[in-house]
């Protein structure tokens, strides 16, 4: 017998070949009736071909954005054009799994879409064709990636140690909001408050229990503030606090409350418990400042005043 060449029945092969391809191949008739159902589709959604056939896309899959899937093929038809999706736009046509061992992270296969016009023999465009690419592994690396740049920039915004905000990013936000106030003259006071004798901390409890005092003054600061007021860490024992529309007497009321919390604690370091107190100074801004770091001086001076007077105080300058 002659060996059969694959010219011999050039149908069955392309038909075996769309059958295992690794895109989800479907064909809808103008009225949404599926027609043709690919081994992609079976496997990922459980449906088999021979269940599908001539029903409504739409009724087995109502979770499928109706309005805008029969925009696109109205176009697709009206104009015998492709047009194309990605998953950027729309995360997913059809809701199926993530199967991807590598990129398990993701709940859902990411999914880019072309819709094809397929024309009858009066050269009508009869059916469409969807082709459902499996972009999963694309879109995790582009979020991981994504991901991975906000933190860095999060980073390079904030202290290790404590993640208030590191001196840099902070004397901008105190400018910007120097800026503000000559704009719109509203009270804003500036905070700079700085741990008693830390030199003794460190010599009698060691650097690292000296670490664990600042984080500690850095959480009772965070706990202590609004979500609108910036803390930020300017030295090594030293932080600074804007308090946007607040005046030296509310800021008053904020710092004791640091104050007298940070007083009252007692940081359970792994070599000892440790007490400790802030000395604090206030600078609400007026005219007088000529740029924020005239404001920045007043606040130094305005703690440097406290530590003169005895420490574990707030003084208004
Ligand atoms: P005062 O009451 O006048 O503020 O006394 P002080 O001992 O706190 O003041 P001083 O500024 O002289 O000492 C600060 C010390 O803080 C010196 C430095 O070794 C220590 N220090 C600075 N940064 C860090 C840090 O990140 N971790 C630790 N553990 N210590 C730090
Ligand atoms: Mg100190
Ligand atoms: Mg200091």
């Amino acid at each position: 017998m002659v060996s059969t060449t694959i010219d011999d029945n050039p149908f069955h092969w392309l038909v075996d070949m769309l059958e295992s391809v690794e895109v989800g191949l479907v064909v809808l008739d103008l009225e949404f009736r599926v027609q043709a159902w690919n081994g992609f589709m079976e496997n990922h959604s459980g449906i088999t071909a021979s269940k599908i056939r001539d029903r409504v896309l739409f009724e087995v899959f109502p979770d499928i954005p109706q309005a805008w899937l029969t925009r696109k093929v109205d176009a697709v038809a009206l104009l015998n054009t492709r047009a194309f999706t990605s998953w950027e736009q729309r995360p997913y046509l059809f809701q199926f799994r993530n199967t991807r061992p590598i990129t398990g992270t993701e709940d859902y296969m990411f999914q880019n879409l072309t819709i094809s016009p397929l024309s009858g023999p009066s050269g009508q465009v009869e059916k469409v064709c969807l082709m459902v690419y499996d972009v999963t592994d694309i879109a995790t690396g582009k979020r991981a990636l994504e991901r991975a740049n906000e933190q860095l920039a999060k980073l390079s915004m904030t202290d290790r140690l404590t993640g208030l905000l590191n001196r840099g990013t902070w004397e901008n936000l105190v400018d910007a909001e120097y800026e503000r106030y000559r704009r719109y003259g509203h009270a804003t006071s500036l905070v700079m408050f700085d741990i008693d004798h830390f030199k003794a901390v460190n010599d009698t409890h060691g650097h690292l229990a000296g670490d664990e005092v600042i984080k500690h003054t850095a959480a009772v600061t965070k706990s202590a503030v609004r979500q609108s007021d910036s803390t930020g860490r300017y030295g090594g024992e030293e932080f600074g606090i804007i308090l946007p529309e607040t005046d030296a007497e509310g800021a008053r009321i904020i710092c004791e409350r640091i104050r007298e919390t940070i007083e009252q604690s007692v940081v359970e370091t792994s070599v000892a418990p440790i007490q400790y107190t802030i000395s604090m100074g206030i600078a609400q801004l007026n005219d007088e400042p000529e740029n924020y770091m005239q404001w920045l001086q007043r606040a130094d001076e305005a703690l440097y005043a406290a530590k003169e007077s005895g420490r574990n105080r707030v003084i208004i300058k």
